[in-house]
């Protein structure tokens, strides 16, 4: 909490809030991130709760949104569009609870919640006569509105006329107005080719489309709605009892209800509901929310209870979620030299809380990407985490840049940041190449490729031990590992003797894998699993598939033009020919049985793997599909077999269960296989 004296800090904190209220409710371009929002709006209330004297009416916390803006035409709401109080954690929502009971007794608890999700659009009212769409406004603050009907038309979600012989001549329908994701990123990537600014988020861009003053504008950017109550003029015949019927009413009248609402009995189920919300259905859903809304379930409590300053209702509460967007400091643009040699840029930000997690680290994915987008060294950036996927920068906020400090525009490496030989980029593909086969930071990246488990699975040889390896100058290649001793290993810091011996043993049990593992290992271009098994099956040997043409190869199912040449260069370059050499002198399996696939308990199957298996790699379980006759594939479609699901399986499990695709686990697809 601040040293400044109270009345001090509330003048602040009240300027803050109705400058950073306008910016995201007038101009749709937020100067303060929700949570910084969320912060300084807590802080102000406490003060005020302390200090009631410093309470004054234009404060935020006593009103709804900010004044409509001067361009459209108003519009009176028929009952005021309120906002709703906040519980960022279980036991906050849990007072809420009590602080019902205290008024009404346990009848709150008796009628029971229902929970919904809470929708990161811009909230809108539809007003309906007889049954027909007449007029359709933003909540301005709360009371007066903009008229925004024509682009409200031009939302296919809403319709024009409800359905249903028990529609009240005249109601208003709230709901809110938003963007899906995958929308979003379209509309964006257009933007980007037409060279116009990227919207920060879909919140920003449907408010800002919804607001545009020319409805073919916004007729462009497919906005959709969601809503989830009504508003009746005074003396009118409500048409139902509870929440939970109001929702279902407006599903039959026509008008799309947010999906997984649920009816819970206690305080309990509305926690257990709001964490599986949180923790797995948010990654999955195609539109952005920020928590769940509780609601009273009986509209006689919610009348008794009414409504607290104006602003909130006390039969209602949003759980907010811990944001999965958050702002951080750029601090730097760091290269790792992947094994084929692409430079994989990556970003080192200032640590960051988002969903729970700390976030230091977030993927570039390539040059291009990084130009687009204009991240530079010492940017605000946007980074968004989902669910388990590595942490993404949305984009960098210009309006943060300091005019007198501004950050550099980032530049492109033309030498590789490892060994500096100058860098070479691939004409289709977007990645650029360090073509120094000898490369420090691609021999350390090739040897942890050949030690993995799709690969030679060398048990014990960690990330951190190649390093060390590679640093006492013992291996510089995959062919050195299996020179190494003992006493080499036990010289090096944290090797005690008993790691160093099953080291050994694992690296020369390796030499039993079959060619396609050690095909695989060695990291040859476009050649993956599926490839290396394919080749070497059909060729049988080391000898007789470095001597093959383009032609021989390319003659083997499956196996394309990229592959093929790939393979050739690769055995033309003489020093993989002398990586090879090294490799057959050391006594390395380089032979596989040559396939004579006839049937096979999967022939004319295909199959796909997902999540992560109890015991077979992505890799085994691929090979055991394909040596008896069936195939693998990634996505999943009609045409799909079975798809065998590990655990953290994700979107290919709901895809499967849509299609009506059967699911297996690893234990039926080694019955289904047959004896080995
Ligand atoms: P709110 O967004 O926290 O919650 C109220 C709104 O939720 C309702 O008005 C309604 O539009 C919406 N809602 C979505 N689903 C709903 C459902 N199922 N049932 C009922 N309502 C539902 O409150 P607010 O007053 O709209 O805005 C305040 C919030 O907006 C802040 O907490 C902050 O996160 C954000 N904000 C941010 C900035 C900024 O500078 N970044 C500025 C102003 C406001």
């Amino acid at each position: 909490m601040s040293k400044v004296p109270p009345d001090q800090r509330a003048a602040e904190l009240r300027a803050l809030l109705l400058q950073a209220s306008h910016d995201y409710y007038i101009l749709d371009r937020p100067s303060l991130s929700d949570a910084e929002y969320d912060r300084a709006f807590r802080e102000l209330q406490a003060i005020e709760r302390e200090h009631p004297a410093l309470r004054t009416p234009d404060s935020p916390t006593m009103r709804v949104g900010a004044e409509p803006a001067s361009a459209l035409a108003k519009h009176t709401h028929l009952v005021p569009m309120i906002s709703l109080g906040n519980a960022f954690t279980e036991v906050e929502l849990s007072e809420w609870e009590s602080r019902i009971a205290r008024l009404v007794g346990d009848d709150a608890q008796r009628a029971g919640y229902v929970t919904e999700l809470k929708i990161d659009g811009t909230a809108v009212s539809l007003t309906y006569e007889n049954g027909v769409f007449t007029t359709g406004t933003t909540r301005g603050n709360g009371i007066v509105g903009e008229d925004v009907t024509a682009n409200l038309r031009t939302l296919r979600d809403i319709p024009l006329r409800l359905r249903g012989d028990d529609v009240p001549p005249l109601l208003e329908i709230r709901g809110e107005v938003y963007l899906p994701f995958s929308l979003f990123e379209k509309l964006n990537e257009e933007r980007v080719a037409a060279g116009e600014p990227v919207f920060a988020n879909p919140r920003n861009s449907a408010a800002g489309s919804l607001r545009q003053l020319d409805p073919a504008n916004s007729a462009k950017r497919p906005l959709r709605f969601f809503g989830y109550t009504v508003a009746l003029p005074p003396g009118a015949v409500v048409p139902f009892e509870t929440q939970w019927q109001l929702l279902d009413t407006l599903a039959r009248w026509g008008i799309p209800v947010a999906p997984n609402r649920q009816r819970c009995a206690t305080m309990a189920e509305v926690h257990e509901w709001a964490r599986d919300v949180e923790q797995r259905l948010r990654a999955e859903l195609d539109f952005a929310i920020d928590g769940g809304v509780i609601k009273v379930d009986s509209l006689r409590l919610q009348d008794e209870l009414g409504v607290v300053g104006g602003r909130e209702p006390r039969w209602a509460i949003a759980r907010k979620f811990a944001p999965d967007i958050a702002e951080t400091k750029l601090l730097d643009i760091q290269v790792n030299v992947g094994r084929t040699g692409s430079l994989n840029p990556f970003a080192v930000l200032e640590p960051v809380e988002i969903g729970g997690t700390t976030v230091k680290l977030a993927t570039l994915h390539n040059f291009d990407l990084i130009r687009s987008k204009d991240l530079r060294v010492g940017d605000v950036v946007q980074v968004k985490r989902a669910g388990d996927v590595i942490p993404q920068i949305i984009g960098p906020v210009p309006e943060k840049r300091d005019p007198n400090d501004m950050p550099k525009v980032t530049r492109i490496p033309t030498k590789c940041p490892s060994c500096g030989t100058p860098v070479e980029r691939d004409e289709e593909e977007v990645a650029i190449y360090c073509p120094n086969v000898l490369c420090p930071d691609r021999q350390l990246e090739a040897i942890v490729h050949f030690a993995s488990r799709g690969a030679m699975d060398i048990r014990g040889l960690s990330y951190a031990r190649i390093e060390q390896l590679i640093a006492a100058g013992f291996v510089h290649d995959v062919a050195d590992l299996y020179d190494l001793t003992s006493e080499q290993l036990t010289s090096l810091e944290r090797f005690a003797d008993k790691s160093a011996d099953n080291l050994i043993d694992a690296i020369t049990a390796s030499k039993q894998q079959p060619l396609s593992r050690v095909l695989f290992g060695l990291g040859i271009r476009h050649v993956g699993q599926t490839a290396a098994q394919l080749l070497a099956r059909h060729f049988g040997n080391m000898e007789v598939l470095s001597k093959a043409t383009a032609e021989d190869i390319l003659a083997l199912r499956g196996i394309g033009e990229t592959i093929a040449v790939a393979l050739v260069a690769f055995f033309h370059d003489p020093s993989a020919a002398t990586l090879v050499t090294k490799l057959a002198a050391h006594g390395l399996t380089l032979s596989e049985p040559v396939s004579v696939a006839v049937g096979g308990a999967f022939k004319g199957m295909t199959f796909v793997v997902t999540g992560t298996l109890p015991t077979l790699s992505r890799g085994d379980a691929t090979a055991l599909i394909e040596s008896q006759g069936g195939r693998v594939t990634s996505g999943v479609s009609k045409a799909t077999s079975a798809v065998v699901v590990g655990e953290e399986a994700g979107s290919k499990l709901e895809k499967a269960k849509t299609l009506g695709i059967e699911t297996i686990d690893e234990a039926e697809l080694l019955r289904r296989a047959g004896p080995a």
